[in-house]
């Protein structure tokens, strides 16, 4: 018994880098954009989720200011206890707006929206069926919850039917969860199928638009608005730290939803509210989201143009199908793709590598944002054909 009970740190650790799995932070420097400075290395950025190019916008970083000037810096307290502000609910109304649902809800990250929403909807006595590649948020308010969770293959609607009728007759409540578009592969869940089912199975259905909220639907609403559904009866959750450009997240839908969310949800209840400056920031964002089109639109002729390059200089990468600003490339091992990233960087690139567990296969994930010029683009697909002038 002499050893330390903490050994097992630094074996496990070494295993982690044998397998090229090591995860380490990369520091970048000044204002996010497409330009970024790593270490003083001059990069184009396709790192960030920032796809409007808001969170280096002046306008938000004024409001952000202007909050904490009136406010301070802390919300200094639960936001049932002593941590609500006006901007809170002004933000709330927003969202609310922008979603076209009756009411939201706040709260300090996207992550902990979901593990409240979920851990408040549904106990042990319940069903979650969740798709193989949900983010791992909705992964562990699933845990969390303790109902039972049944995976169904990645989008397969004719998997989540037949483990519905299979199912769900033991279950007193049922949970359908899935990321609207998908984090790392860009591609977007099949929503109209999936309220049909929800609808025949009597079962509750939320959507993480986590990537998809000002990216998608005429007015930046996300993948609910791009099907033209109406007001659909589900739960939409999502981030105030992709396209809006800050930090926090929230959960849309019903009154009922969200005064019952504001008596049950742990990770609102518990948790310190969100800062005034992070909730000033993400209001004035959604101002601009539903009032300037254009940056929507110029990221949509960004995709176009990359994905046009791509096909016509490297015909022989085929790139996960993606429809979405995130545009993955496959590699056939964690090295490789670590290789690929930092050859990248040499060439003034930054594309992360993203490898197991946090994806079942590696690759380079490429996030496109509306900033982006067309020299970016296309010295992005310049470097990648050097690497991989073998294939391309
Ligand atoms: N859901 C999805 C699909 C995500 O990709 C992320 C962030 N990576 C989150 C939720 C968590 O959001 P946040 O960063 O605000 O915690």
């Amino acid at each position: 018994m002499s050893h330390s009970p903490y050994s097992w740190l630094s074996h496990s650790l070494d295993t982690i880098h044998r397998a090229h799995w090591y995860r380490s932070v990369q520091t970048l420097e000044g204002l996010p954009g497409a330009i970024a400075s790593l270490r003083g290395q001059k990069v184009i950025n396709f790192a960030s989720n920032n796809y409007l190019g808001l969170a280096g916008d002046r306008r938000l970083i004024a409001a952000a200011r202007e909050a904490l000037e009136q406010y301070g810096t802390g919300s200094t307290g639960s936001r049932l206890t002593s941590g609500h502000r006006d901007l809170h609910r002004d933000l709330e109304r927003s969202i609310a707006q922008l979603k076209q649902t009756e009411d939201a809800l706040v709260f300090s990250s996207g992550y902990l929206a979901n593990l409240g929403a979920i851990a408040a909807l549904v106990g042990p006595r319940d069903l979650i069926l969740s798709d193989e590649y949900n983010h791992s948020s909705l992964k562990n308010g699933a845990i969390l919850s303790k109902a039972t969770v049944v995976t169904y293959g990645h989008k397969n609607v004719k998997e989540l039917t037949e483990k519905l009728q299979e199912y769900r007759k033991e279950y007193r409540r049922s949970l359908i969860l899935t990321d609207s578009i998908f984090s790392m592969d860009g591609d977007r869940a099949p929503l109209p199928q999936y309220l049909e089912i929800a609808q025949t199975y009597n079962s509750m259905l939320l959507i993480d638009e986590a990537h998809a909220t000002g990216v998608l639907g005429s007015t930046g609403a996300g993948l609910v608005e791009h099907f033209q559904l109406g007001k659909p009866e589900l739960i939409q959750v999502g981030t105030l730290s992709k396209a809006v450009g800050s930090l926090g997240g929230y959960v849309a839908g019903s009154s009922i939803l969200i005064d019952y969310l504001r008596n049950r949800a742990p990770s609102w209840i518990y948790t310190t509210g969100l800062s005034p400056a992070d909730t000033a920031a993400a209001q004035r964002a959604i101002e601009i989201i539903q009032t300037e089109p254009q940056h929507r639109e110029q990221l949509w002729q960004n995709i176009a143009y990359f994905q046009d390059l791509l096909t016509r200089h490297c015909p022989q990468i085929a790139p996960i199908a993606s429809e979405s600003p995130i545009i993955c490339l496959p590699l056939e091992t964690p090295k490789q793709a670590l290789e690929l990233s930092q050859f990248l960087k040499t060439q003034g690139i930054f594309a992360p590598a993203i490898r197991p567990p946090t994806v079942p296969t590696s690759r380079i994930r490429i996030s496109l944002m509306a900033t982006h010029q067309r020299e970016h683009l296309e010295s992005l697909v310049d470097g990648l054909k050097q690497k991989l002038l073998y294939v391309c």
